[in-house]
């Protein structure tokens, strides 16, 4: 359908709600909290200028003491919207208190995640944090408890086996206690675990919910834990940043490779930082390796990747060693990707939410970003799903002949539907692709590490192709039944 179009993206009118929206937050920055000076200094030294939209939602319920369930994913600044506060309620250590704050996380890297913002944006305060979670040494933990911290972040099993090992441990001086990621929390089988703790904290305790969805069992034990909670949904599911910039590029599944190393190479500027992502880790092994032998050498992570590794990737991404990070979506759940310039989906979401969860960590936090995606002819119905969800018209860019015969009219119809919040899409010119597939088929035939990866890669391509056919047939149904 959009063969031989030029590409084109929107953005005119989104340039507007951008500038709406910085006025709007000077108004509700971090200033208008009223944090004391050592807490404030952290939040700053963080580089933290202006609240993130769930940060400027919940912060002030927090602070005023409520208890609060908030729907927020990783990605959304939920961290620190639960930690400024606390900092700012604990303020300073109190040695004969005990334990005053209490952040349940359900996995071990969150827990150490966490650790590192909370001494990060309370290096200017005195307070004393523990992280008790599986893989370290109990004795060590012994120990760490025994300096009285005012903060325990643990994992529930860990917390738990303390619990049960050391008869004096009380849990009932904790004031504040965070539940985050509650929903892993719960499904992860935690949920008995979780019971017992909390009949161990004091009633007076003001209790904090972070979760990415909703679910019924959730609900339930909100009902129970938590005293007249507030909740806080931004619908962050439905919604993208308005400062993104969104670029579909129609082409055929041969022609993926050489247009992403187009879009890496020439499209996008070598300082911005980019988050690939694809269906299997065949495909970030390739991919790894298909940049290395073009000198670039990206950062990778997939769900069974050696522990250490991953980190040694992550860590050089976000010091911005690297500018590449290629992840499946398993992986990227569960790692701290920081604020970025772009997302490339080299294999398109089949599903909408999946889209607008990938594409979140850009154009946050007032700065812009563009979401890149590549479509193949079996990918379009997503396409138009995506649109119907997100509710944004979307036409096909106008042909190089076109372009040719009338440019002053086309361009003014393209600016005309961007100005109307339309997404453009099309082809990048035939002459680019097919200068970089010749450059792909030559990197791959003189590299015989690539040569092996193509045969596995195609082992990992079936499945993931029939996945893809069975919502196909779905999405081609639920697009007839929403069209007029
Ligand atoms: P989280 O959702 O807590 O995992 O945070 C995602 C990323 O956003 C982390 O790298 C944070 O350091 C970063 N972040 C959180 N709040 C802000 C803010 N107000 N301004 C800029 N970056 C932020």
């Amino acid at each position: 359908m959009a063969k031989g179009n030029k590409i084109l993206v929107s953005s005119i009118s989104e340039l507007h709600k951008k500038q709406k929206q910085a006025k709007k937050s000077k108004s509700g920055g971090f200033e208008s909290l009223g944090l004391s000076s050592n807490v404030f200094r952290g939040v700053k030294r963080k580089g933290y200028k202006v609240p993130t939209p769930i940060q400027r939602k919940t912060m002030p319920i927090i602070l005023s003491g409520s208890d609060v369930v908030a729907m927020a994913r990783t990605g959304s600044g939920k961290t620190a919207a639960f930690l400024v506060p606390m900092l700012e309620k604990l303020h300073q250590h109190v040695p004969q208190a005990g334990v005053r704050a209490l952040i349940l996380s359900p996995t071990r890297d969150l827990a150490i995640q966490t650790l590192k913002f909370t001494k990060e944006l309370g290096r200017f305060t005195d307070l004393r944090v523990s992280l008790l979670v599986g893989g370290d040494s109990m004795e060590s933990q012994f120990e760490e408890l025994a300096q009285n911290p005012d903060v325990i972040i643990a994992t529930p099993g860990r917390l738990m086996h303390h619990l049960a090992e050391v008869d004096d441990m009380s849990l009932r001086s904790v004031e504040y206690v965070v539940f985050d990621e509650a929903d892993c929390l719960f499904s992860m089988g935690f949920a008995e675990q979780l019971h017992k703790i909390l009949t161990q904290l004091s009633e007076n305790r003001q209790t904090l919910l972070f979760s990415a969805t909703l679910p019924s069992a959730l609900a339930e034990f909100a009902k129970a834990g938590l005293r007249d909670p507030q909740l806080v949904r931004l619908d962050l599911e439905t919604k993208i940043s308005p400062d993104l910039k969104l670029a579909f590029f129609t082409l055929r599944v041969e022609e993926k490779y050489a247009v992403l190393l187009y879009l890496i190479k020439e499209l996008i500027s070598s300082d911005q930082q980019t988050l690939i992502f694809v269906s299997t880790k065949y495909h970030v092994e390739f991919l790894n390796v298909l940049f290395r032998e073009e000198g670039i050498e990206p950062s990778i992570c997939y769900g069974d990747m050696d522990q250490d590794a991953r980190k040694i990737h992550i860590s050089k991404f976000r010091a911005r060693k690297t500018v590449l990070l290629i992840v499946t979506d398993v992986a990227a759940r569960g790692i701290d990707i920081p604020l970025l310039d772009n997302v490339v989906n080299f294999d398109f979401p089949p599903k909408p939410k999946l889209f607008v969860h990938r594409v979140g960590r850009a154009a946050r936090a007032g700065r812009t970003g563009t979401a890149f995606s590549l479509v193949t002819y079996e990918d379009m119905p997503f396409l138009l799903d995506l649109h119907l969800f997100l509710s944004k018209p979307i036409r096909a860019a106008p042909t190089e002949e076109e372009v040719l015969q009338d440019m002053d009219g086309v361009m003014s119809e393209i600016n005309q539907a961007v100005a109307n919040g339309e997404t453009v899409y099309g082809r990048i010119p035939q002459t680019v692709i097919d200068l970089h597939s010749d450059r792909v088929r030559e990197i791959i035939d003189s590299s015989s590490d690539l040569t092996a990866y193509a045969d596995t890669l195609f082992k990992g391509f079936s499945p993931v192709f029939k996945d893809k056919t069975k919502t196909i047939k779905g999405v081609y149904s639920k697009s007839k039944r929403l069209t007029p």
